[in-house]
């Protein structure tokens, strides 16, 4: 690796309304274009994952980890995590111009920041590249090491199987899964995760996937039928689990929505928070994404804490998220408003009287830096 000075990093900090730090990070030298946005701190540290994308634009790049950050203070904050919002983004083609250089720089732009932003792997960004910014800082979560939490994804995937149940008790009074249909949007690391746990449960399934092989292997094994990436959305079923990309919910694809509630564990599927008006209109029951999506969250949270990190902790808080659910709809039909609204509302309690704030500060178990 060649020679990464910490004098040709340059964090200039932008002014962002309603956010507490936004900061782009230059090193002209290897090549890093980044922006770490801290939405809050209320709650504690900020919390979030490292996007590594080609964004066309710095604007593009901006917008996405605004609306990252934030929704990561949402989700630790209605999960009583103990976490601020938080994000970042390199804008860098993970396939082809991200370098061990730039990684390294950008571990050191974390490190100035003297654990107000902890950083994680998220889309673009592998566990190797965590364990490369882990060298010059040791703000990170999620390295493979002997007390890691290890791989998120099937925390997420039980957090939303357990939602998948919530809708169900909601709306027919029982939470089985026997002989209802889901339709998943995406196989990937949670959905596929997701798939198999809801053929155990009994379900019915219809999945759909980009790459096709994902979907063979699947229905090899549960049965599912498959259908084409442009008809999942308005595949006739009891559950449709988006859990590929955000923004799929929206104005141009709910009129064709068959299904009569909505739980998966993509981000933001809203596109625009009015939609959630719209569900509420058609008849929709939607579990709302960060909180039906929170079990990786939980799950790393445990990493952190001073004692040793147990799967079986993290198990019985992500199994809970259920009772959150079903917390959430009560508070949406009382008011007569979106369930989606209601989870904010929620949030934006649990952050007003500080609720779950972290006093004790994080613990870092692995050898970094
Ligand atoms: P992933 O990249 O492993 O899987 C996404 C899958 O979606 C891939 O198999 C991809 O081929 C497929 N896909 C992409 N476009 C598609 C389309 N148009 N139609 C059908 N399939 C399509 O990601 P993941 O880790 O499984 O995460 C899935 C979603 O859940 C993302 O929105 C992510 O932000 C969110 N999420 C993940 C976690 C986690 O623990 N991994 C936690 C919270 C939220």
């Amino acid at each position: 690796m060649t020679l990464v000075l910490d004098q040709d990093l340059e964090l200039e900090k932008i002014f962002v309304s309603g956010y507490e730090k936004v900061i782009k990070v230059t090193n002209r030298e290897v090549g890093l274009k980044a922006i770490i946005a801290i939405h809050s701190t209320v709650m504690g540290p900020a919390l979030g994952g490292i996007r590594i994308y080609p964004y066309a634009t710095y604007e593009a790049a901006l917008n996405d980890v605004l609306r990252l950050s934030k929704g990561m203070t949402y989700k630790s904050a209605i999960t009583e995590s103990g976490w601020g919002g938080g994000k970042s983004v390199i804008i860098a083609d993970p396939k082809k111009t991200k370098t061990k250089e730039m990684l390294y720089a950008f571990g050191q732009a974390v490190d100035r920041l003297q654990g107000e932003y902890i950083c994680a792997e998220d889309v673009g960004c592998t566990p190797d590249d965590v364990h490369e910014i882990s060298k010059a800082t040791p703000y990170v979560v999620g390295l493979p090491h002997a007390k890691s939490s290890g791989n998120p994804s099937p925390f997420t995937a039980w957090g939303t199987y357990r939602g998948i149940q919530s809708v169900l008790k909601k709306m027919t009074g029982s939470d089985s899964l026997e002989n209802r249909t889901i339709a998943i949007q995406g196989l990937g690391s949670v959905g596929h995760e997701l798939a198999k746990l809801l053929f155990w449960g009994g379900a019915r399934l219809v999945v759909s996937d980009i790459d096709s092989a994902k979907c063979r292997s699947i229905a090899e094994f549960t049965g599912a039928k498959i259908v084409p990436t442009v008809d999942i959305l308005s595949e006739e079923c009891d559950v449709l689990a988006p859990c590929a990309m955000g923004g799929v919910i929206n104005e141009q694809t709910i009129p064709h929505v068959n299904c009569k509630a909505i739980a998966g564990c993509a981000n933001n599927q809203l596109l625009k928070d009015s939609d959630a008006d719209e569900l509420v209109a058609k008849g929709i029951l939607y579990a709302p994404d960060f909180v039906i999506n929170a079990g990786g969250l939980i799950n790393v949270t445990h990493e952190l804490d001073i004692d040793e990190y147990k799967a079986v902790a993290a198990r019985s808080k992500v199994h809970r998220l259920y009772d959150q659910l079903m917390v959430i709809y009560e508070i949406a039909e009382q008011n007569r408003f979106s369930t989606h609204r209601a989870a904010l509302s929620l949030a934006d309690y649990r952050l007003k009287y500080r609720i779950g704030k972290r006093i004790e500060p994080p613990h870092f178990h692995h050898a970094g830096k």
